[in-house]
C-alpha cells in the first residue's frame, strides 16, 4: 500500500464523492418514475449536476458526507494499490461510478442504464489508454473478453433464475468485467465470486435479523461491486 497515493485518492475521491451527489439524488427513483428534480424540503428546483444542497433553502441532497467519505475510502484504496500505474484512472472512474450505483441500487433497488451504459465506453477508453500506455495489448483484449464473459453468465443466471437477477445486474456485470478481465481471468473469477460469498453473508446476517424473509429479493449490485473492489486490491498483477 503506497500511502501517499493513498491520501492523493483520498482527496480525489471527496472530491468525486461531492460531484456524484447530485446525479444519485436524481436518479433515485422507482423505475420508470421522473428524475428528481426538486428539493424535498422546500421545493425549488435542483440543479441537473454537481448540486449538494438545495440552492434556496441549503438542505443536504441526500445525507451528508456519507458518499463523499465512502468514495475517499475506496479510491484511498485503489491509488494505494495501483499508486501512478496507467490503469489507475480506469480503477479510480469505476470506483466512484460504483458508489453512486451502490448508492442508487440500496435507495431504489435499480441500476440505472444512464450511469451503466456511458460507463461502457468510457471504462473501454480510460482500459485502452493504459494498454497503449503499457504497450499490453494482451490484457487491453482480455478486459474486453472478460466484459462479455461476466456479462454473458449473469445473462445466463437472469434467464435460468428469473426475478434474482435483473437487467441492471447484467449490465454491471459487463463493467465489472472489464476492469477485472484486464487483470487477469483469476482476477475476475474471484470478483463475481466474492460478489456472490458477500451477498450470501448479508442474505444470512438480515435473514437472521429478520429483516428479510427467504422470499425477498435484495439488490446484487452493492455485492457485485463490493466483491469486484476486494478481487482488484488483492488481484497480483
Ligand atoms: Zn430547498
Amino acid at each position: 500500500m503506497n500511502l501517499l497515493w493513498a491520501a492523493v485518492g483520498a482527496v480525489l475521491g471527496l472530491i468525486a464523492g461531492a460531484a456524484i451527489r447530485g446525479t444519485v439524488f436524481r436518479l433515485s427513483v422507482a423505475s420508470g418514475d421522473p428524475e428528481r428534480t426538486e428539493c424535498p424540503r422546500c421545493g425549488a428546483p435542483t440543479r441537473r449536476w454537481l448540486a449538494a444542497r438545495c440552492r434556496h433553502c441549503g438542505r443536504s441532497l441526500g445525507v451528508p458526507l456519507v458518499l463523499e467519505l465512502t468514495t475517499a475510502g475506496v479510491l484511498a484504496l485503489l491509488f494505494g494499490r495501483f499508486a501512478a500505474q496507467p490503469d489507475v484512472l480506469a480503477f479510480a472512474f469505476l470506483g466512484t461510478l460504483g458508489v453512486a450505483l451502490a448508492a442508487i441500487d440500496i435507495a431504489v433497488q435499480r441500476l440505472p442504464d444512464l450511469l451503466t451504459l456511458p460507463a461502457y465506453p468510457i471504462l473501454i477508453a480510460l482500459l485502452g489508454g493504459a494498454a497503449i500506455a503499457d504497450h499490453d495489448a494482451a490484457a487491453f483484449v482480455r478486459a474486453l473478453l472478460g466484459g462479455l464473459a461476466l456479462a454473458a453468465g449473469f445473462l445466463l443466471l437472469a434467464l435460468v433464475r428469473p426475478g434474482q437477477m435483473g437487467g441492471g445486474d447484467i449490465k454491471l456485470a459487463g463493467i465489472a468485467g472489464l476492469a477485472l478481465g484486464w487483470l487477469g481471468w483469476p482476477t475476475l473469477i474471484a470478483g463475481a465470486l466474492l460478489g456472490f460469498v458477500l451477498s450470501a453473508v448479508a442474505s444470512l446476517i438480515l435473514l437472521a435479523a429478520r429483516r428479510v424473509t427467504l422470499r425477498s429479493a435484495i439488490c446484487f449490485g452493492p455485492f457485485l461491486l463490493g466483491g469486484t473492489l476486494l478481487a482488484l486490491l488483492t488481484s497480483g498483477r
